[in-house]
Formats: C-alpha cells, structure tokens, sequence
C-alpha cells in the first residue's frame, strides 16, 4: 500500500453552511474525505506536507447538494409542461411512467446520473417499485447517489390491508440497510405512503409500526394542493372523482373534516417523517410540524408549476421546522432548464424571486436535508470527515460581490467533485 497523500483544492472561494467561507479558500482531502478546510494560508503544515493540489481559481466550491424528494424512476418522461388541472396530470403520470423492470431501472439511473452531473451528492427519492430501488442500490459507480430510497405505498378504505401485506412482502425481499457507508453505497430503505387522496391512515401507521421495528425512513406527500385538503375534509371533489373512476372508490372512504397535517397528527408523533410540498398550511399546522419534529421538503420549482403561491417555508423555519428542498420529479421542470435534476437551480428560483438570505438557502439545500433524511449534517459540509463530494459555480474572482451571491445571480452551470478517490495515495481505490 503506497504512502496516502493529501489532496488539496484550491479555489476562488469556499462556503458551508457550518462556518466555512473563505475567499480564496482551500478543501483538504485524504483518503477521500476533507481533513480541513479555510483560508489556503492557514490550512496546518501537516496537510501541506506531501500534498498535490488542484486548482480552480475561478469557482466557488460548496458541499455536494442535497435533494429531498425526487422521483428518479420519471425520469424517462422528460420535462413535461402541464396541461389541465392536477387530477389530469396524475392521469398523465400513471399511464406514462415506465412499468417494467427494464425501463425503471433505466429512467432511475439517467436521474441519478443528470442528479450526480448538477452537484448532487445525496438524495431522498420516491421509487414507486422494489425495481427502482435495486436500480438505484446496484447502480454503476459513475451514477451512485447515495440516500434513501422511499418504496411508495397506496390504498385507501377497504384496500389499505391488503396493501399493508404487499408492502411487507416487497420489503423482505429487499435487502436491508440501516446505513450508507461512505460514498460508494447506494441508498438505505424507506415507506413512502404516497397521499392522503391515495392511502389510509391504517397503512400511514402500519408504515410508522415497520419503522420502528426496523428503521425505515418515512416520507409521503402532504398538503399539497387544495384538492386534497377538500377530500380529506370531505371525501369528494376531483380526487374522489378520480378513484371512483380507477374503480378504487369504497364506502370505507369517509370525511375527516380535517386538514390533512391534524389528520396525520397522531402519526408524525410517533415517527420523524418529511412531508412533500406542504404549500397550503396555517399558523396551527405549522406548530404541529414544529412541536412532532416533521421536516417539510420543499420543491419551489414543482410548486410554481403548478401554480402553488406564497410557500411558508420561511414562517416554518422561523417557528423551527426544518426545511429542506426537493427537486420532484423531472416532469415539473421547465424544459430549458440544463440542469432539471439539480438542487441548485431550486436555490437560485428562491433568491430570485423571494431574496432568500444565500447562506439559509445552502443551510436548506445541505445541512436540513441531511437532517430530514436522516444522515450526519456533516456529512454535506466542507468539515472534517466529510466525504469529497463537492459542487462547483464558477464566479468572477474579482467582483468584490459575495461568491455565493454571485452564484445564486448567475446562470453558471454547477460541476460536480467527486474527491472520494483522492488522497489515497495513488489516485486510484
Ligand atoms: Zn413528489
């Protein structure tokens, strides 16, 4: 084994959003994870020692980014502008999307590949088959990304026992991971009921019941269009419409007159879920986001798409819920978007309009995803023992403008670092 080495990257300027900013500033890599970062001046002599560097004067290198809810296996389907209503757009979604192991396992790896190419370097996707998930843990080195994968449940009324069994059978197929080691291993399992309009509150529990008993990760979608909160609170208006045309209507299927967050209340005490979306909530709902420790996963992008106004993202983060950002799938992106599976372009749609301070929008786009998901905060950071995967905007080193300002107003392109093999000696593993 040859003596391992000390990488260094040097750019224009570094930032986390756990203290590290520096312009010019410097990451250190050994054996693939960072062992300091700052200023280059400053970095201590041990690391300097036997160190190769690597230079990008003009870019601004931050953590990989985080993207907490996707839809990898859509990812066939394309950037897809919306005709009709949400109901038409599900119609569109379930006889479209790929249903065979083949196709699936294709569309999960081209969206783990443009989700590696924008900078991603963990995800939290919603795979609607044991398929998509055995696409994603048995991907080829150059498309891991690793997460979680959240296996998508659906029944309502009379259905949900038997969609109980059927999830339970496709988990002890699967194998089980608590853990990703690294970065080089693919994604640990979750539940991922799909939405109040498509599964139950017995199969919400059930999901709860098998996550303590095994650690699954929770996710579903929640409060995300007014549709919903009128069936929930009803049971009819165009969701119930659309079951009772897909022939999954029953009489078990009745009104809660609740919003959806009260309705899964007595769930999201006993478990940490992250729930999609949330675009439509009050001040009550979000104290009960607050005080059960529920992370939101936000997807501005997806929410603009389809017409979803006034995200209180910032009221929830003031009251501390944490709040990460999703891309959704691929479909909601618009089709001149280069880097549709990127997180970063949901960061710029933020600062853009709302002039969300730069440094919260790397806090929800790294350390609360990292939260939300589950895994080490650290782990999406330029701290020591993060693993190298980087993500880098160039900038004008010159303008005296803040480097992640600039980035956030620039239309630059964000280019992945995957340092894991760095430092260790020979370049290679
Ligand atoms: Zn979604």
């Amino acid at each position: 084994m040859k003596h391992a080495t000390v990488s260094i990257y040097r750019a224009a300027a570094i930032r986390d959003a756990q203290g590290a900013s520096s312009r010019p500033g410097a990451v250190a890599v050994k054996h693939g994870r960072v062992i300091a970062s700052g200023h280059p001046d400053t970095l201590p002599r041990r690391v300097l020692k036997n160190a190769t560097f690597i230079d990008r004067p003009d870019d601004l290198i931050l953590p990989a980014l985080v993207n907490a809810h996707t839809h990898l296996d859509l990812t066939a389907l394309g950037p897809t502008p919306l005709q009709g209503d949400f109901t038409a757009w599900l119609r569109h979604v379930v006889k479209a999307r790929p249903s065979e192991p083949k196709p699936i396992i294709d569309s999960v790896r081209q969206g783990l590949l443009l989700s590696r190419q924008a900078g991603v370097g963990h995800l939290g996707d919603i795979a609607g088959s044991t398929a998509a998930i055995m696409g994603r843990r048995q991907a080829p080195r150059e498309a891991v990304v690793p997460g979680v994968s959240y296996l998508e449940c659906f029944g309502l009324g009379q259905r949900q026992a038997s969609s109980i069994h059927a999830v339970e059978n496709a988990l002890s197929d699967l194998p089980f991971e608590s853990r990703i080691d690294f970065h080089d291993r693919g994604a640990v399992l979750g539940l991922g009921p799909h939405a109040p309009y498509s599964t139950g509150l017995d199969i919400y529990k059930a999901a709860n019941r098998l996550s303590h008993d095994r650690i699954y990760r929770l996710s579903t979608h929640l409060a995300e269009t007014q549709e919903e909160l009128r069936f929930v609170e009803h049971a009819d208006g165009p969701f119930a419409e659309l079951l009772k045309e897909l022939g999954k209507w029953d009489d078990a299927i009745t009104p809660t007159g609740q919003h959806p967050i009260p309705w899964l209340e007595p769930v999201l005490k006993h478990a940490r879920w992250i729930l999609a979306h949330c675009n439509y909530v009050e001040d009550d709902h979000i104290d009960i986001l607050q005080h059960t420790g529920t992370s939101v996963a936000y997807c501005p992008v997806a929410s603009e798409y389809f017409g979803h106004e006034n995200h209180r993202y910032r009221d929830m983060i003031e009251a501390g819920v944490n709040v990460c950002l999703g891309t959704d799938s691929i479909l909601c992106q618009p089709k001149d978007e280069p880097q549709p599976m990127g997180i970063f372009p949901q960061m710029r749609r933020l600062y853009r309009r709302d002039q969300t301070d730069p440094g919260l929008l790397l806090k929800m786009a790294t350390t609360n995803g990292m939260l939300a998901l589950e895994f080490s905060e650290t782990d999406a950071t330029l701290q020591k023992r993060a693993p190298a995967v980087f993500a880098a905007v160039r900038i004008d080193k010159d303008d005296p403008l803040d480097p992640l300002v600039q980035a956030l107003a620039n239309d630059n392109l964000i280019t992945p670092i995957d340092a894991t093999r760095s430092g260790n000696g020979d370049g290679k593993s």
